[in-house]
This record gives C-alpha cells, sequence and structure tokens, in this order.
C-alpha cells in the first residue's frame, strides 16, 4: 500500500462507523480488538448498532458444526441491510474462512458479501479494503501462509483487562478438534516482542493481562532454550500489570518448572486452567491427547504441593466416541479426588473433518445426556463447595463493573477467577482493585460488601 493509497482510504472511511461481531474463543476476541485498531486508523468508529455501521465485521468460529448454521444464519440479517444500503461493506474473517466448503458456500450463496479473510490475514485489511474501494466482486484475502505480523493496532474492548495473543496455531490434533487445521502450526511470539508489549499495556494502566494461546503452554517450543515458564517469570517482574493470567494449558507441556514460577505468585495469579477432557486412559488415547490420567493427576497434586491454595478448573467431554460406563466411571472417580474449581462441560458432537467424527461406537444421545447430568451434578457440587471456602473472608477483588442483573451491585473477579458480586456505597470504577468481605455463596458466583479499596497489586 503507497502512502497515497493509505490517504485516499482514509479519505474513504474517515468518520464512518464500524460493527464487528466476534463468535468463538478469546483468541478471536483479540483479532476482533486487531481489526477494530486498523479501522480506527482509518478515522472510523465503533458502533454496537448493526444498521448503523458502513463496514460490517463477523469474525467466525468454527469449533462446532452448529457454530457455522448459526453464522450462516446470522447472515440472513446483513443480506436485508446490504439490499437496503448497498454500499455497505460486508466481512467474514476468522476459522469459518479457513475451510474451503465455507468459502465455496460463500462465494455461491452469499453473494453480498464483499471481503473474506482467515485469522492469519488480518494484517492485511487495509489492502483488501481498498481493492474493494476500487474492485467490485468479492475480494479475497485468504492466504496459506501463516505469519507473526507484530505491531498492529489493537483496540482493547475492556480498559482494564487486556488479551495478548502469545502463540499461535496448535500441533496436538486432539480428534476431536478442528483447530490445527484452520489455525495452522504453532508458532511463537519474540520474547521481546511480548514483554514489550506488556510494559507498554501495564503503562497504559491495564491491570489485568490474559496470554492467550490454543496451548499456551507450548509457548517457546519453536525457540531453542526459552519456553513459556521463562517468559511467564519475566513478565512478573512488570510491576505496572497488577494481574496475569494464561488460558489454555495443555497438561502435556505443564511441568513442574512452569508451576514453580506460579508459585513464586506476585502478579501471577494462581488460577491454572487445565483441561482434563476424560479421567480414563482408553478414552484419552482415543482422543488423542498425550498425557494419562495418572499423569494429570501428578500435575495437579505438584500444583496444590507448591501453591496450596491454587484454583484448578476444566474442560469435560462426556461421550466421546467408544465410552463404556467404566470410562465415565473413570472421569466421576477423577473428578472426585481431584474436586475441580469449576469446570466447563460438554457433550461430544462429531465435528466433520476431525477423525473423531468418523469413529465408530458414537454414544447415543439419551446415554449422553444421562451421563452428563450426573457429571453436572458432581461438579456443581465440587464447585460449591469451592466457593464455601471463601465465605467470611476478605477477597480482592478487580472490578470490572456493574453487575449483569442490578446496577447497585458491582462485579469482579477474585485472584482464584471467582466472580463475585458485591455492593458499594463508595465511588467506584471498573479497574479498581477493592477488598470485599463475602457474606455469602452460589455455585457459579460469591456475594459480598465492599470493605476498602487495595493499594496492593491485586493478588
Ligand atoms: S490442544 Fe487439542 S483441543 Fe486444543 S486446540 Fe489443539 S487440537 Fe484443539
Amino acid at each position: 500500500m503507497t502512502n497515497n493509497n493509505l490517504v485516499e482510504l482514509r479519505s474513504f472511511f474517515a468518520g464512518k462507523k464500524y460493527y464487528v461481531r466476534t463468535y468463538g474463543c478469546q483468541l478471536n476476541e483479540n483479532d476482533s480488538e486487531k481489526i477494530s485498531g486498523i479501522l480506527d486508523e482509518q478515522g472510523m468508529t465503533n458502533t454496537d448498532n448493526i444498521n448503523a455501521a458502513s463496514v460490517i465485521v463477523f469474525n467466525t468460529c468454527t469449533i462446532r458444526e452448529n457454530a457455522n448454521d448459526k453464522i450462516f444464519g446470522n447472515l440472513g440479517i446483513v443480506k436485508g441491510i446490504k439490499r437496503k444500503s448497498p454500499d455497505v461493506i460486508v466481512i467474514l474473517c476468522g476459522c469459518m474462512m479457513k475451510e474451503e466448503h465455507n468459502v465455496t458456500k460463500v462465494k455461491s450463496k452469499y453473494k453480498f458479501v464483499d471481503l473474506i479473510f482467515g485469522p492469519s490475514d488480518i494484517y492485511k485489511l487495509p489492502a483488501l479494503l481498498f481493492n474493494r474501494m476500487n474492485e467490485g466482486g468479492l475480494i479475497c484475502g485468504i492466504g496459506d501462509e501463516d505469519l507473526i505480523i507484530e505491531d498492529l493496532p489493537v483496540t482493547h474492548k475492556k480498559k482494564f483487562r487486556a488479551l495478548s495473543t502469545i502463540i499461535y496455531g496448535c500441533n496436538n490434533f486432539c480428534s476431536y478438534c478442528i483447530v490445527p487445521y484452520v489455525r495452522g502450526r504453532e508458532r511463537s511470539r519474540a520474547p521481546e516482542d511480548v514483554l514489550k508489549e506488556l510494559k507498554m499495556l501495564g503503562d497504559q494502566g491495564f491491570k489485568e493481562v490474559m496470554l492467550l494461546g490454543q496451548n499456551v503452554n507450548s509457548y517457546g517450543k519453536d525457540f531453542d532454550s526459552y519456553d513459556f515458564a521463562d517468559l511467564l517469570s519475566d513478565a512478573s517482574k512488570i510491576d505496572a500489570i497488577s494481574r496475569i493470567r494464561f488460558m489454555t494449558s495443555h497438561p502435556k507441556d505443564t511441568d513442574r518448572k512452569l508451576l514453580d514460577v506460579m508459585a513464586n505468585g506476585g502478579n501471577i495469579m494462581p488460577h491454572l486452567h487445565l483441561p482434563m477432557q476424560s479421567g480414563s486412559d482408553r478414552v484419552l488415547a482415543l482422543m488423542n491427547r498425550k498425557y494419562s490420567a495418572g499423569q494429570y493427576l501428578d500435575i495437579v497434586e505438584y500444583a496444590r504441593k507448591v501453591i496450596p491454595d491454587i484454583s484448578i478448573t476444566t474442560d469435560i467431554i462426556v461421550g466421546f466416541p467408544g465410552e463404556k460406563e467404566e470410562d465415565f466411571s473413570e472421569t466421576l472417580s477423577l473428578m472426585e479426588r481431584i474436586r475441580f474449581d469449576n469446570a466447563f462441560t460438554f457433550m461430544f458432537s462429531p465435528r466433520k473433518g476431525t477423525p473423531a467424527a468418523d469413529m465408530d461406537d458414537q454414544i447415543p444421545d439419551d446415554v449422553m445426556r444421562e451421563r452428563f447430568s450426573r457429571l453436572v451434578k458432581l461438579q456443581n457440587k465440587c464447585t460449591l463447595e469451592s466457593g464455601m471456602k471463601t465465605l467470611n473472608t476478605v477477597q480482592t477483588v478487580l472490578v470490572e463493573g456493574l453487575s449483569q442483573n442490578s446496577d447497585k451491585v458491582y462485579a469482579g473477579r477474585t485472584p482464584h477467577n471467582r466472580l463475585v458480586n458485591f455492593t458499594c456505597d463508595k465511588a467506584i470504577e471498573e479497574g479498581d482493585i477493592v477488598d470485599v468481605d463475602i457474606t455469602s455463596v452460589k455455585t457459579f458466583s460469591l456475594n459480598g460488601r465492599f470493605l476498602s479499596f487495595n493499594s496492593g497489586n491485586g493478588g
């Protein structure tokens, strides 16, 4: 793009509004923040009103079959808008655009879409918009090279919490997951670039940073001698950031070095989200998860040894093809033993394009539902048990704003990532770190009352 092109682009878009709808995970949210940053740089402003936008962006997810159906369904609204305002530019991006059959469907059935690109092509947006301004028809920016582009403009959605993707892609090929086919191979950002960004975020006043990756703790595997534990240790030296979190870890890369760094505490929050998926070695092998239930338990026990009050949450899939009642019982007994602080629980849904979708012994829905309800019942008991440990204690809370249900109640999270709803008679705002007296406990949240501002690091 020449400077003249950039000037022409800005004069065309300046003052106009854009609308971004994000589907899926936090990595997609961070990608949408980069898309917003690029559009802001063109002199545009964000709007939550899709009808007021000159540029409409759907940043798609393809993790489950029905995600695609939902997005194509939502596109119906946009077709109506485009009919009324033909100059509106419609953009489809994200993981769905990395699947040939979806691109073919857009080209044949959704001709009102102007621009498509994949998760690794965001940096091309100014050039693609410029081409759209000067050419008709669908502009396709989908590339097959998985580059790491630094210093893209970013408009963070929250002013107190910043997302930072530090590693892209996944090499694990869990048999039920489409991510490696749409987000490419693992590639880590250079440590100096990540640390430079974290320092900048701290200086800009962000209290919390969430380090992101499909497998965040695989970070650095493409370097000689610098891994995720090293990065976390260096990041913990950035005092301007009160809270550092990371998501999503893979058990095969969760070593004692990492847990020892977490045990140093400081601004590293005592919360580890570690997807277990199943408690049966036979099912873990069918899932191609590359660890055993015993190895998983070793990690949890070591983590609790070096960080006694650590919060451990997980993901569990019920009804994986071939899962027998005894396999499921192993999952329940491992949960009984570990007593997770919380868990995201899923019923298996076959994802076209993954090995698991074509596996024999698909579990009938009624069997899957019955197992799912037993699993959720057990986990809810453990989650409530975990919350009860905080009753009549003082918790340090990073304020996220007013709670969803009331304009008199604030919401925020503890270092262990527990949601707290609390009353407060003082003027507080999002990003403040306060002490809250926990007065009652619900399964998925705590209730309390404001005590005082916390001048500490919020840990
Ligand atoms: S680790 Fe497995 S589940 Fe996670 S993104 Fe990679 S393939 Fe998917």
